[in-house]
């Protein structure tokens, strides 16, 4: 079954790249993480530029028969710990700079789940929706064949990521295939069930932040069924995380999209809201109604006075301007950077916990990481299996990190830096750098 570009999230709606605030608060946090860890400068300065950053300048001819030059990036940040892993977007605001910042986030989300990959990022600077599935192929295609060079099943595995898909993975895989051997298959990760994808690839990133916040609840001596969650955002990520936290017990009071946000006090039944959406060509919530549903703003479900928020949408969601309103017990950002630095500081005298994006939504690699495993060794498991090994993977990452934060007094944000860093810096200072 094939997913035209119709049926991919409508992203271009808004900005794919952070904001610039986000780009200067990943530096920082590199900064001052080497510095509670007093990082040898030497290794710090390693691990502050990225390994390789490629640009691809690539032709494309348009269904009219015109040629279009298009530009694309593969940035490799650190492979100390194993090849490169990433994922690709199609966006207009992709640029060098924003995508060698997300390859050096991959480095250290891979490195606090400990999986044996370093970091990467690659996007085209382009307006997907312009073109027809033809055009989108093509370019998916001539983009493939110029960063080949650098990838592969033990170099630097793809996946998708903004305006990319299942379809565009499996255009990825098949073009590999024409000139490698038949280890394409273990090029690329995020491809269909039939072309060696995983079962439960799709419903990862939420059921990892559900594992994440249930880990925390009972850390805190805290029962799923007295919890009250609010979740902005219905996509991908917002929607398999209410869904599993609904499934686990919760009660998901507040939900939101672009369209409009729901909700009611005794809890919405999330599994009957997803299914009525499934039947809509948009997707979207403004259409659902039940009794005792009310209508809620954006900012009214960040406000909210609910025990667990999760902001599933959008970076750059809590800042300096509403962190004091935040009223929830939790945060456990879904989305890259919603919550940023300045909000970060406010939170935590607030005394809010914060689990940080780079454990609570790792949910999509860990799975990446096990369908790259299943390709290898040609052996694939069934979805409870995968389910097995994403739940074992992200309780051990976050028991980690909560006992990091807790032995020295520090923020969750904090423990899984240091924690990522110290990691990524040992296996560098262990290969050394003088041959
Ligand atoms: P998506 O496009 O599928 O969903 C985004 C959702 O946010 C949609 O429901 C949209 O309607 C909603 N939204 C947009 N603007 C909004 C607003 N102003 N208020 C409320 N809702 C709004 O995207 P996704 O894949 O779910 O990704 C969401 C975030 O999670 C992004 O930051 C992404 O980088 C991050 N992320 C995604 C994955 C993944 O596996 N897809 C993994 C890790 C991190």
């Amino acid at each position: 079954m094939s997913t035209t570009i119709d049926e991919m999230p409508n992203t271009l709606t808004r900005p794919a790249a952070p904001p610039s605030s986000a780009i200067a608060d990943a530096r920082n946090l590199l900064r001052e993480t080497a510095a509670a860890l007093e990082l040898d400068p030497g290794i710090q300065e390693i691990l502050a530029s990225p390994e390789r950053s490629l640009t691809v300048n690539f032709p494309v001819v348009m269904d009219d028969g015109s040629i279009e030059v298009f530009t694309g990036y593969r940035v490799q940040h650190s492979g100390a710990r194993g090849p490169f892993k990433g994922g690709i977007r199609y966006h207009p605001a992709v640029s060098l700079e924003e995508t060698t910042v997300l390859a050096m986030l991959m480095t250290w989300k891979c490195a606090v789940l400990d999986l044996p990959f370093g970091g990467a990022k690659g996007g085209v600077k382009c307006d997907p929706r312009r073109f027809s599935q033809a055009e989108l192929e093509r370019l998916t295609r001539r983009y493939t064949m110029a960063i080949r060079p650098i990838i592969g099943p033990h170099r630097d595995i793809p996946a998708p990521d903004i305006n990319t898909n299942q379809q565009v993975m499996a255009w990825m895989v098949d073009t590999l295939s024409q000139v490698d051997d038949a280890s394409a298959m273990a090029s690329v990760t995020g491809k269909p069930i039939a072309l060696g994808g995983s079962q439960g690839r799709s419903r990862a990133t939420g059921k990892g932040i559900s594992v994440v916040a249930l880990e925390l609840l009972r850390a805190h001596d805290r029962d799923p069924a007295q919890t009250t969650v609010a979740v902005q955002g219905f996509g991908n990520v917002g929607r398999s995380a209410a869904l599993a936290l609904f499934e686990a017990g919760c009660k998901v009071v507040a939900i939101s999209d672009i369209s409009t946000g729901l909700y009611r006090p005794e809890g919405l039944d999330i599994a009957a809201i997803a299914e009525h959406l499934d039947h809509l060509p948009n997707g979207l919530l403004e259409s659902y109604d039940a009794p005792g549903i009310s209508r809620i703003s954006n900012e009214e479900l960040l406000e909210m006075a609910v025990d667990l928020l999760v902001p599933a949408a959008l970076e750059g969601q809590i800042t300096g301007a509403n962190a004091h309103r935040v009223r929830a017990w939790a945060i456990v950002e879904g989305a890259n950077g919603p919550v940023t630095a300045e909000a970060d500081e406010i939170l935590d005298a607030a005394g809010v916990i914060v689990v940080p994006d780079i454990l609570a939504n790792a949910g999509g690699v860990v799975v990446s990481h096990l369908e790259w495993v299943q390709d290898l060794q040609g052996l694939f498991w069934d979805e409870a299996q995968v389910e097995d090994r994403l739940q074992e993977r992200m309780a051990r990452a976050f028991a980690d990190v909560a006992h990091r934060a807790t032995e020295q007094g520090i923020t969750l944000r904090q423990a899984a830096y240091r924690l990522a860093v110290s990691r990524v810096a040992e296996a560098v200072h262990w290969r050394g750098c003088t041959g």
